[in-house]
């Protein structure tokens, strides 16, 4: 029987990313309040929330500065926006520090309110540059296999996963994907991770070349790839992929919705991987998804294509009403603040070792055919036969089982395409936080086998 509240939930909302026939038996989790990286369901049950969110909350459930930061603003200015010349003190502050933070040279920012407008931006930044430079031609955009970029139809254009296009009538025309760098599913026998990024790189060549680079305008990727699974690149990857990009003069583009602010240990993930891209995506974090905002990174040629179809059009035609919002931003200055003051991305560089050896030993487990992550975020595989990587037949769910094993257990983590699990807890968390989030994980693991059985 499913409680009032659950009633009401089934009979009212659509969820994003559920099961809508499966949901109206299961019914939701229907969360109350969180504290530190416990959240608490309505019969006052904890969880530990061991994907921060949807990977984002990076300091937790209840930092009061925050809120602090977000009353003050509202009771200031809650609302001007930044159309027609416009302007407020919070944005233009942000701004200014997020150049400041930025691994790469920028010129200016633009905000939006989430990952996927963000990356819809590029998409659109990227047409009107290649307009403004008068090669009309040279539009079309890769993303890879198994990447997530959101979804608006331009975004989940660039997304590489099936839930996104199929029925969707997407991917749009002009929208392309590369090879999933995943070397435990991608590798040939015996050929090491340096190998297997150079050959990518080879298929990235090719794909350009087969297509015209002429045609070929830009190049998106998360550092460590997300929801496609939480898979970390193979070791010279970047380097492999950007020399490419470069002789053809594709735009490169880091989705860092997910890795920026601290998720590997650094400001932005691209530094962790040695990544020189011309544009940076970012989001979730940078709020600590206090309030939604998200953005782009603007660098100097890019700008005065702006400037010059401004001029010629009479207006740059894009935003939306809460393109840097005050309070959002407000929110993302105090986040900063505190990020800075007390450490936070100092602190998930020094804990990372800890949360990697605990889940790199759950591959000891008969079920985990990989277990593999870097900072703060990792992903394990659960197969049917760990020396052939064979995989359970997808409509058995064993991840999924897992996940909802993990839940009765007290602890939240996410199962994604191809029987993967994903953490990525706040950053704040603490090392006997992550003990306790590796052993509830081993136990459903455990469970899943006994339930295989
Ligand atoms: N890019 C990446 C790497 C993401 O992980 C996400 C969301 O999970 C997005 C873009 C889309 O962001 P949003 O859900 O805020 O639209």
């Amino acid at each position: 029987m499913l409680s009032n509240l659950a009633t009401r939930d089934v009979e009212t909302l659509i969820h994003p990313y559920t099961n809508l026939a499966a949901f109206r038996q299961t019914g939701p989790l229907v969360l109350e309040r969180g504290h530190g990286v416990w959240v608490y369901d309505t019969d006052g049950r904890p969880y530990l929330e061991g994907m921060a969110g949807l990977w984002c909350t990076a300091l937790g459930y209840s930092n009061e500065e925050l809120v602090e930061a977000a009353r003050e603003q509202m009771s200031r200015l809650p609302f001007t926006h930044l159309f027609s010349g416009r302007s407020h003190d919070p944005a233009i502050e942000l701004a200014e520090t997020l150049k400041e933070l930025a691994p790469i040279p920028v010129s200016k920012v633009f905000f939006t309110s989430s990952g996927s407008e963000a990356n819809d931006t590029q998409v659109k930044l990227t047409w009107y540059l290649n307009n403004a430079l008068g090669r009309p031609q040279k539009k079309k955009i890769i993303g890879r296999h198994k990447g997530y970029h959101g979804v608006t139809v331009a975004s989940a254009s660039l997304t590489g996963l099936t839930a996104n296009h199929a029925d969707w009538d997407l991917p749009l025309p002009g929208f392309l994907h590369a090879a999933c760098p995943h070397h435990y599913r991608g590798a040939e026998a015996g050929e090491t991770e340096e190998a297997y990024s150079a050959r990518l790189a080879t298929e990235l060549e090719e794909m350009i070349l087969r297509e015209g680079p002429e045609t070929v305008a830009a190049f998106i990727a998360e550092p460590v790839m997300g929801a496609g699974g939480a898979i970390v690149p193979p070791k010279g990857y970047f380097a492999a992929i950007e020399p490419v990009l470069a002789r053809y003069d594709v735009r490169f583009i880091a989705d860092e919705v997910i890795c920026g602010f601290g998720r590997l240990g650094t400001w932005f993930g691209s530094e962790a991987l040695g990544m020189k891209p011309h544009s940076l995506s970012f989001a979730k974090a940078l709020t600590s998804a206090y309030m939604p905002l998200g953005g782009v990174t603007v660098d100097e040629t890019l700008y005065q294509a702006m400037q010059d179809q401004s001029r010629k059009i009479g207006t740059f035609g894009h935003g939306t009403t809460y393109s840097g919002h005050p309070v959002a931003s407000a929110v993302a200055l105090k986040t900063i603040e505190i990020y800075r003051r007390d450490k936070i991305i100092e602190g998930a560089a020094e804990k990372a070792p800890h949360f990697q050896r605990r889940l790199s030993a759950l591959e000891e487990h008969p079920l985990v055919g990989e277990a593999k992550g870097m900072g703060l975020i990792g992903g394990l595989e659960i197969v049917a036969d760990k020396a052939t990587k064979r995989q359970y037949d997808p409509k058995a769910g064993v991840a999924a089982r897992c996940v909802a094993f993990a839940q009765e257990e007290g602890l939240i983590v996410r199962f994604l395409t191809g029987d993967r699990v994903a953490v990525c807890p706040p950053l704040v968390i603490r090392p006997d936080e992550i003990d306790t989030l590796f052993d509830r994980l081993g136990t459903a693991l455990d469970r899943t086998q006994a339930w295989i059985r």
